[in-house]
């Protein structure tokens, strides 16, 4: 893996035989260098202990003192090996210097010419210098080459080791080298064949892998190449699967780094990782550089507690290398962010990220592309529904769609089964929509009781209210977090929502916790409801102050701190009479949508008490099953609305 990484960074475009021919070099290669480091320890161990270096004139003053601590000296060519009295090995070395030879510059044989007992003595005082014919020319080159080949060896291993690392993304030896990776032809290839949907924004897409295929074209009419392109939608809906297959489409070497990792290091190192990355890219072009979650070290540079320092440094220099680039550098820049709200407009400039390509939810025919993706490969069994499920999960992201087909393979593996079943596919919808079954949660039958009222009360408020979608399944299994679920489906997909849509769904909300008020008394109020009157609260709130849906705020709208318009002033950016009134609309829409609901239980209590035996009886109710309960369910005058 990682040599392939290294293959690609210096040439995108290998075939799958040169690559081959690529690893049997590199394989060639490492086991050179593995000989050559044995033969390395081989001929230092062979050489003896390490030898001390002294100036040559303290040792010619010692070798020239009666009371001197050297036995002998082998001086071959200018070297000298110094073996002390008491030892047999020389321990010390020392380099001839200047000009002359040893004998001009002091080293006096003291003991020469002497015999016997008298060069017995003279050499107890003396040492002995012994003059090695050392020109073995063989013997040195050998010996130069013994020492340096394996150091240049361990060199270029090392240095083959951080490009490596920089390449593989490694952090150990590559602080201020960018960790980008390198999306090759030939590393898995995702093309857009591999992305469902989203076909505008695919049409876009091809459109940049022209202009790197044939930038000719363009400049021939006079037009600019675009240099930056900004994917921009929610998450999980597939810019970055949708980045990658540009690059496998546009055959050119891929650079990717996310913006969460310019942010994790030292000081100044996003900055000069951007530097290096965009110096890779150049060098390789044609190229793409891709940023994906530019927003982490995009944001607005003047947000109050927004970007610090580190990250504005690193933004910066990202604005000064896509400024720093030649028109015909063949370098394309893209970034994904799930907040273009959140980014510096300085990024947004001409010349920067200029081109904008929206990536949305799938619709319902793309959900069944992308399912059909993900189902790709997998058995699957005859009854499989994915129609269904494509309607089913509207609002569902590639990403969950992608999880649901995962969830069912899983599932089918757990049950046993030998492909995967549609009973499969609906556990999984369900899982991943709001976690798994859990039928060992223990209830007591007062709260099952309570929990088939409960549910039973969002079902007939939702089935009685005009503009609530129409109920889908109703269970007191328990699952995730909740005791009970009540599924509202709407029948096809929609852009917008209608203002009484919204009132019905706060009231639907509702529904639960009144049931078991009307039943049970307004003392028997239970935890059961938090996370409804939460979703209330929420959506409330965003009709209020996002939507300008307030009865005496209509058409009026309160951006809050977090939306990214207010940078200057502090706090919120309104008064507080302002946010009294907020709070008041909230209230009220929360107070209509309980009122809604009481009217339509209390005229219903005779399908709530019926639909919730049903539910403690049967467990989960599917939509046939409740058609004949809920038929009977009437509406209220008083749950109308006039506005
Ligand atoms: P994003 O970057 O927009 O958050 P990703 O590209 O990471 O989303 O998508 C996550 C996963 O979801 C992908 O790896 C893929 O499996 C799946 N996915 C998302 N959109 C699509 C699509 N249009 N077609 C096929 N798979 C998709
Ligand atoms: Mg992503
Ligand atoms: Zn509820």
């Amino acid at each position: 893996m990682a040599g392939e990484n290294l293959k690609n960074s210096v040439n995108g475009t290998k075939n799958n035989a040169s690559n081959k021919s690529n690893m049997i070099r590199s394989a060639l290669f490492s086991l050179i260098l593995i000989c050559l480091m044995a033969m390395l320890i081989v001929n230092w161990t062979s050489k003896g202990p390490v030898k001390v270096e002294v100036p040559i004139s303290e040792v010619i003053t010692r070798a020239n003192d009666p009371n001197g601590d050297i036995s002998k000296i082998t001086v071959t060519g200018d070297t000298l090996d110094v073996t002390l009295k008491g030892k047999d090995q020389p321990t010390e070395t020392s380099r001839k210097d200047g000009s002359g030879t040893l004998y001009d510059q002091g080293l006096i044989n003291h003991c020469e010419k002497l015999e016997g007992d008298e060069l017995k003595k003279c050499n107890e005082t003396y040492p002995t210098i012994e003059y090695k014919e050392d020109i073995n020319t063989w013997g040195i080159v050998l010996d130069v080459g013994l020492t340096v080949l394996p150091i240049i060896a361990i060199v270029i291993f090392f240095s083959w080791m951080m490009k490596q690392a920089t390449a593989a993304n490694s952090q150990s030896l590559s602080f201020g080298k960018s960790r980008a990776k390198v999306y090759g032809p030939d590393k898995k290839k995702v093309t857009f064949k591999d992305v469902a949907g989203n076909e505008s924004a695919k049409q876009d897409l091809t459109e940049i892998v022209d202009f790197l295929k044939n930038p000719k074209k363009y400049e021939k009419l006079g037009a600019k190449i675009p240099r930056g392109v900004l994917l921009a939608g929610d998450p999980g809906t597939g810019k970055t699967l949708m980045a990658r297959a540009v690059a496998g489409e546009a055959d050119v070497p891929f650079f990717s780094i996310s913006g969460s990792e310019f942010a994790e290091m030292f000081v100044g190192v996003g900055a000069s990782r951007v530097r290096d990355l965009f110096s890779k890219a150049k060098k390789n072009a044609p190229s793409i550089i891709c940023i994906d979650e530019i927003d982490a070290v995009a944001h607005k540079r003047d947000a109050r507690g927004g970007a610090g320092r580190e990250d504005e440094q690193t933004l910066n220099q990202i604005l000064v290398e896509m400024d720093g680039f030649d028109n015909d550098s063949g370098v394309i820049v893209m970034a994904a962010t799930n907040r273009v709200d959140m980014l510096d407009k300085a990024l947004l400039r001409p010349g920067r990220f200029d081109r904008h390509v929206n990536v949305t939810l799938p619709e319902r025919k793309d959900r069944l592309e992308i399912l059909k993706v993900h189902f790709k490969g997998k058995p699957v069994e005859a009854n499989v529904d994915l129609e269904a499920l494509a309607k089913k999960t509207a609002g569902s992201s590639g990403a969950d769609l992608a999880n649901i087909a995962n969830e069912a393979a899983i599932t089918a593996a757990r049950e046993g089964h030998k492909a995967i079943a549609n009973a499969d596919v609906v556990e999984a919808f369900e899982r991943v929509a709001i976690g798994p079954e859990r039928k060992s949660k223990v209830m007591n039958e007062k709260e099952r009781k309570i929990t088939a009222y409960h549910e039973a009360g969002h079902a007939i408020v939702g089935h009685v209210l005009p503009d609530s979608d129409p109920v889908h399944k109703v269970t007191i299994i328990p699952r995730g977090q909740t005791g009970g679920v009540t599924w509202f489906l709407p029948p096809e997909d929609r852009s917008y929502k209608s203002i009484y849509e919204l009132k019905d769904i706060l009231a639907r909300a509702m529904g639960g916790r009144i049931a078991e008020k009307l039943i049970f008394g307004t003392d028997a109020v239970t935890t059961g409801a938090s996370s409804d009157l939460k979703n209330v609260a929420e959506l409330a709130k965003s009709m209020i102050v996002e939507e300008g849906m307030g009865s005496s705020t209509r058409n009026l709208v309160f951006p809050g701190e977090d939306a990214g318009y207010y940078t200057i002033t502090a706090g919120k950016p309104y008064s507080e009479k302002t946010a009294e009134l907020i709070d008041a609309e909230i209230k009220k829409l929360s107070d209509e949508a309980a009122m809604r609901a009481e009217a339509v239980l209390k005229l219903n209590k005779k399908v709530l008490d019926n639909l919730a035996a049903e539910l403690l009886k049967h467990e989960t109710l599917e939509e046939a099953e409740l058609e004949p309960i809920l038929k009977d369910a009437k509406m209220p005058t008083a749950a109308k609305l006039y506005k």
